[in-house]
């Protein structure tokens, strides 16, 4: 008896709190409905959960992201190319999903898996639907609360089906309460572990494998990036390896990507933070100076034609050096309204002219 009143007290004063975490919420929740991009982004979601778990394909973060798009209406290409492949009732593979993502999603919008991210948030949402069944226990809880205190009033809180009508209350409360809580806590652990594996997607699509340099994709989004400021200014240096066919030649393949490994960090210890250097072929890079004139961008290229060519590469810990290895380098200047393939192409061409004025050399495009 003594112990249910001091449970009955307890409850009573508990349940205020809980109406007030239940009304934030609430507020919360309607504040989101103001928000257009959080409403459509959970709204984009639901609709594309269902059509990609009918694929064969694993739902990947890619996949999520390929549908996210797709439902989302703001990729007509990728769009397109679902429906062509799905037209007879076909299921998507993995191959297939990550082939979409790389062509559309990835090439298309480097945002994607930002917004993705941002539909991931909108699973939180949907717990708020469990916060609202917790609600209504509370106020079912509450009632049964009062009725207990009016019999504990009247001095009838003995009668045992009352005490045991409490004790079913509590454990039902107990019970709305816990599974708010786990369900709570699940779903915001999956979104954070969603959200970082689709970062870590995103940052090996750009990244070139062997080196650890960005690749050729991400050089490109790069540069199509700088060609869309107004500045109107920056450089493009392209690098290629002297004679690296003779190195694979003579010390074999696998040597010869160790070469690429060293020359890549000859290159990335040259460039500053706001370079980017990339590989852009098998042993080709280049390096962006979005804001660099020709002075300096060319003191840069023989930077790191000295940097290379002072390097002693070893076959292994401890033995001797192998022959020299020199690169040549052709930078180029942007020029206004010049078109991304322009500008490379010049750049190609000074390069050219590096191999054929005896490499190991820098060459200036005009
Ligand atoms: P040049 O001075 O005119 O540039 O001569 P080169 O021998 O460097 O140029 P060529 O284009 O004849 O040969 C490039 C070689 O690069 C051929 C190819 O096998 C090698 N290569 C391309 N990618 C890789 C790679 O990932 N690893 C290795 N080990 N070799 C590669
Ligand atoms: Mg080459
Ligand atoms: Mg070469």
């Amino acid at each position: 008896m003594c112990y249910l009143s001091d449970l009955a007290l307890h409850l009573l004063r508990a349940v205020p709190k809980m109406k007030k975490f239940l009304i934030q919420r609430e507020k919360r929740m309607s504040r989101i409905k103001y928000e257009e991009t959080a409403v459509r982004a959970a709204e984009c979601l639901r609709m594309a959960l269902p059509l990609m778990t009918r694929q064969t394909a694993r739902p990947h973060p890619l996949s999520y992201a390929v549908w996210y798009e797709h439902v989302a209406g703001r990729n007509a290409a990728l769009s397109a190319e679902i429906e062509s492949l799905m037209a007879d009732g076909a299921m998507l593979d993995d191959a297939q999903t990550a082939r979409l993502y790389h062509k559309h999603v990835m090439d298309v919008d480097t945002q994607a898996a930002a917004r993705v991210a941002e539909g991931f948030r909108g699973i939180l949402d949907d717990v708020g639907e469990s916060a609202r069944q917790a609600g209504m226990h509370s106020e079912r809880f509450e009632s049964a609360l009062a009725n207990w205190q009016q019999a504990v009033a009247d001095g009838h809180a003995a009668q045992p089906a009352l005490s045991e009508a409490m004790r079913t209350d509590t454990q039902a409360m107990r019970t709305a309460v816990g599974e708010l809580q786990s369900r709570l806590q699940g779903s915001r652990g999956e979104v954070e572990r969603l959200k970082r594996e689709l970062d870590r997607a995103r940052e090996e699509a750009m990244r070139d494998a062997l080196t650890g340099l960005a690749n050729r994709r991400a050089f490109d989004l790069r540069l199509a990036a700088c060609l869309g400021d107004d500045g109107g200014q920056g450089c493009l240096l392209l690098t290629d390896i002297d004679h690296f066919k003779k190195v694979n030649d003579t010390y074999g393949h696998l040597f010869g990507d160790q070469v690429l490994r060293a020359v890549a960090q000859g290159v990335r210890a040259c460039v500053g933070p706001e370079h980017m250097a990339a590989r852009v072929g098998g042993e080709e890079f280049a390096i962006l100076l979005p804001e660099a004139g020709l002075v300096h961008a060319q003191a840069l290229a023989e930077k790191i034609r000295s940097t290379v060519a002072n390097s002693r590469i070893r076959r292994r810990e401890g033995g001797d050096p192998i022959g020299q290895v020199t690169v040549s380098l052709g930078v180029a200047a942007r020029r206004r309204s010049e078109s991304a393939d322009g500008w490379f192409e010049r750049a190609d061409q000074a390069l050219y002219a590096a191999k054929h004025g005896g490499r190991n050399r820098v060459n200036v495009a005009h």
